[in-house]
Order: C-alpha cells, then structure tokens, then sequence
C-alpha cells in the first residue's frame, strides 16, 4: 500500500507525520522522501544510509561532422534547449533546459545528436531498524527535481507499506511523488492560509484521481474554517492535533514522538487503521 504525505505548503508538519507513521507501525515499511530540493527526513530519522549513486538525466551533444543543421531539432525542442545556427554550422545544446524528453534524438535524420549526462542529484538508501529509507538529494543548482524523483518512487520494492513525504506546494514535483499512490494524506492546519493550500493540493489529488484525507495539526490554535471545509467537500477528517508543549519540546530535541509519547504512537497507529479502511473501501 502506498500512501503519500502531502500537503499545500511547507511547515504544517508533514514530515514529522511521516516519519512518526513509519515509526509507530509495527511492520516493515519504505519511507521515500520525495522531497529532493530539501529532503529532511533523516534529520528526525536518523537512519544509517548505506548506498549512494548518483542520477544523470540524459541530454544531447550533438556530433557536428554529421550534423547538417536541418533545424529539427530546435523545432520539436519545448525546451529551447537548442538553437541552430547553420551560418556558422554550430548547435548550442543548454542542458539546464532539457527535459530529457528524447524528442531531438528521435527527429534527427542523420544521427548526429548522441546521449550525454547532466547531473541531477544522488540516489540514497539506508536503514534504521524496520524501516527501509529511500531519499533524493537534488543538486545545488538543478530545477528538475521529477526525473529524481520517479528515481525515488522506483527504488522501492513492490508491496508492503509505502509512506511518501512528497514535496510541499501542488507543481510538477509533487505530482509525480503523489502519482499510483492508494492514498494522500494531506497535513494542514486552521488558519486561512492552511485552507488556501489545503484546497490546492486537494485539487492536484483529484486530477491524480486519488483517494485523501486530512489531517489538522495544532487544531487549537485556529477556527473551524478546516473542519467546514472537510464536510463541504465530503473529504474525511482523519485526524487533529493540538499544540502540546511536551511535543513542541521533544521535537525541538530532534526526538520522534511516537518514540518517546506513548499517546504519539496511539494515535499514529489509529491514523493508519483509519487510512487503511478508507483506502480500501473507496
Ligand atoms: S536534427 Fe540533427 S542534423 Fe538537424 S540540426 Fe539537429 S542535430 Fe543537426
Ligand atoms: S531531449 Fe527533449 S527537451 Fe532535451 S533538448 Fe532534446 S527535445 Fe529538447
């Protein structure tokens, strides 16, 4: 079962929902930050990461002793990464802007545009007890953070618990994380902001066609607005969580809380008997 950890914008606590999820179940689990611009999992998880590879995307690099600057190239180009210029019989390639579709290598009737690689970011694997983490590390500097990220989703084994802490916001990225999930969880909270984006990623879900459910962090310290738009829209209210000072303080140690509050792990455990009975029935 794959369930993804979402939500509109940065800071509701996605990632410490996830991360305490996959704590708090008592069976193997695959933990996939997605996150690749800024993966902060492990800075809570703590896991012992055993491989690194690094990720190429490919992009052409064109061989100008058969080019003949016909020019296709550039015009099925999306990207602009190309530009042709037959008065000096040169071919300027701007990797940063290839989407490594294929398309130039596909149209080029002389063959002349061969594969090369442009660094996209590192591939890590590691552990840490039951949990098997899996996360990608953007390269400082790259914009295309979904060619990583299918690399994540992919370096997970079929079956089994799946979490996803996917990327905040509702752009590409967090698309692909939240792409053949069973479930999305998405993580807000109370306050006109939270609904905003809350909305958003609610939308980005249902193109998906997937499943969600929400979950209210510091539940006390906003309105109703969160809960009203959760019966409006027919979107199940799985869980809500108010501020606790004995939580806020165990987190700014770095402890995971469904560690060291047994009351954390309850509710963990509820939040994926919850998931897992909605994800099943619809
Ligand atoms: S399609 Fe091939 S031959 Fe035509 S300009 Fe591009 S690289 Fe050159
Ligand atoms: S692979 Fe696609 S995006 Fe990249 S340069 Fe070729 S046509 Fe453009």
């Amino acid at each position: 079962m794959i369930v993804a950890i979402a939500s509109g914008k940065g800071g509701t606590g996605k990632t410490t929902l996830a991360v305490n999820l996959a704590v708090a179940l008592d069976e193997p689990v695959q933990l996939l930050d997605c996150d690749v611009e800024e993966p902060n999992v492990d800075l809570f998880l703590h896991a012992t990461v055993m491989e690194r590879e690094e990720v190429q995307a490919e992009v052409p690099e064109i061989d100008l002793n058969r080019c003949t600057c016909c020019g296709q190239c550039q015009d099925i180009c999306q990207f602009n990464a190309l530009a042709v210029l037959p008065e000096t019989h040169v071919v300027l390639t701007f990797p940063e802007l290839c989407h490594s579709c294929g398309g130039c290598f596909d149209v080029c009737p002389e063959g002349a545009v061969l594969p090369g690689k442009r660094l996209l970011g590192t591939l890590e694997r590691g552990h840490r007890g039951k949990i098997r983490l899996i996360q990608g590390r953007l390269r400082v500097g790259e914009a295309m953070a979904p060619p990583l990220i299918r690399r994540v989703r992919g370096a997970s084994s079929p079956g089994g618990m799946v979490l996803i802490d996917a990327p905040p916001g509702t752009s590409c990225p967090v698309i692909t994380s939240l792409r053949d999930a069973d479930f999305v969880c998405l993580v807000t909270e109370p306050t006109p902001f939270g609904l905003n984006d809350l909305e958003l990623a609610v939308g980005a879900a249902r193109k998906l066609g997937l499943p969600t459910g929400i979950v209210v962090n510091r539940s006390d310290m906003g309105d109703d607005r969160i809960r009203s738009y959760a019966e409006g829209e027919g979107i199940p209210l799985l869980l809500e969580i108010p501020f606790e000072r004995e939580a806020a303080e165990a987190y700014a140690r770095g402890e995971i809380l469904a560690e060291v509050l047994p009351r954390w792990k309850d509710r963990m455990l509820d939040l994926a008997q919850s998931i897992r009975n909605r994800a099943t029935n619809d």
